[in-house]
C-alpha cells in the first residue's frame, strides 16, 4: 500500500495477556469488524473484564467473523447483541450449529449463577445480574450467516473475507480479511496436522499480517500414533468393553472391532 491510502488499525480487545476473551477489531476507516467475541472465562478477575463496558458502541460494528465456536471466541456474542450490535456474524456452517446449542446454554448458566449468588448472598451486588440470559442468546443467533469454506465474500468498501478449514474443532476456521493492498488473517485456534478425526489445518501461503494462536508456543505436542491409542484403550479395555457392551450388545462390539469415541 502507499503512504496516502489510509492504514487499517487493529486493535486488540482481548485474547491478548491471557487466553480468553478474543476479540480483534479491524478498523478500515470505512469499515469495522470484530473478529472473534469471546468471553473472559476462568478466574474472577478475568470474568469481571465480561462487565466492563465496550470501548466503542456495539452499534458502530458493522459485522462480526468468528473462527469457531468456543465461548472463549464467541461467548460475547448475546451481549454484544443486547447492547445494540445489529450487523452480520459471519461463520462456518458448522460453527453457527454448535453456537445453536453453546450460546444459549452460557446464557441459562449465567442465570444459573445469578439465582445461586441471590440464593446464598455472596454478590457485592443486590440483586445479582446474569451477564446476559439464555433468551438474548437465542434471540442473537439470528444474526449468524454460515459461509462456505474458501468461498470469498464482500464485506464493504472493498474489503473481502475468506474462511479456509484450521483443523481445530469441527467447523473451525483461519479468518482471512483481505482489500486491494493488505492481508490480514486470524488463526483462531490451531489445530495439529496429525490428527485422528480432523484434517489438518489448511498450509497458508502468504499473509501481510499473520495473528496467530500462541497458547502452546514454543512447545511441542508428543507424536500421537495408534500404538498409543491402543495402549491407552488396552488400559481401560475392560471399562470400554461394559460400557459398549450396555449401549450395544457385545455382538456390535466384537464384529466391528473398531469404535471411534
Ligand atoms: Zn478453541
Amino acid at each position: 500500500m502507499n503512504d496516502q491510502e489510509p492504514r487499517p488499525a487493529l486493535t486488540f480487545l482481548g485474547g491478548a495477556g491471557t487466553v480468553t476473551g478474543s476479540k480483534f477489531l479491524v478498523d478500515t476507516g470505512q469499515v469495522r469488524v470484530l473478529v472473534e467475541c469471546g468471553l473472559f472465562q476462568g478466574m474472577r478477575e478475568l470474568r469481571r473484564r465480561n462487565w466492563e463496558p465496550f470501548p466503542l458502541p456495539a452499534r458502530n460494528i458493522d459485522a462480526v467473523v468468528l473462527t469457531h465456536a468456543h465461548l472463549d471466541h464467541t461467548g460475547y456474542l448475546p451481549l454484544l447483541a443486547k447492547n445494540g450490535f445489529t450487523g452480520t456474524v459471519y461463520c462456518s456452517e458448522a460453527t453457527r450449529e454448535l453456537c445453536e446449542i453453546l450460546l444459549p446454554d452460557s446464557g441459562h448458566l449465567q442465570e444459573e449463577e445469578a439465582l445461586y449468588a441471590n440464593k446464598r448472598g455472596y454478590s457485592k451486588h443486590s440483586p445479582a445480574l446474569p451477564l446476559y440470559t439464555r433468551d438474548d442468546a437465542e434471540r442473537c443467533l439470528a444474526q449468524l450467516r454460515p459461509v462456505d469454506y474458501d468461498a470469498e465474500l464482500a464485506l464493504g468498501q472493498g474489503l473481502k473475507l475468506r474462511l479456509l478449514p484450521s483443523g481445530h474443532i469441527l467447523g473451525s476456521a483461519f479468518v482471512s480479511l483481505k482489500s486491494e493492498h493488505l492481508s490480514i488473517l486470524f488463526s483462531g485456534d490451531l489445530g495439529r496436522p496429525h490428527d485422528l478425526v480432523m484434517s489438518p489445518p489448511t498450509r497458508i501461503e502468504a499473509a501481510d499480517y499473520l495473528i496467530v494462536e500462541s497458547t502452546y508456543g514454543n512447545r511441542l505436542h508428543p507424536p500421537e500414533t495408534s500404538e498409543d491409542l491402543a495402549r491407552i484403550c488396552g488400559r481401560h479395555s475392560e471399562e470400554i468393553e461394559e460400557i459398549l457392551g450396555f449401549v450395544y450388545g457385545d455382538e456390535v462390539i466384537h464384529r466391528n472391532n473398531m469404535v471411534l469415541l
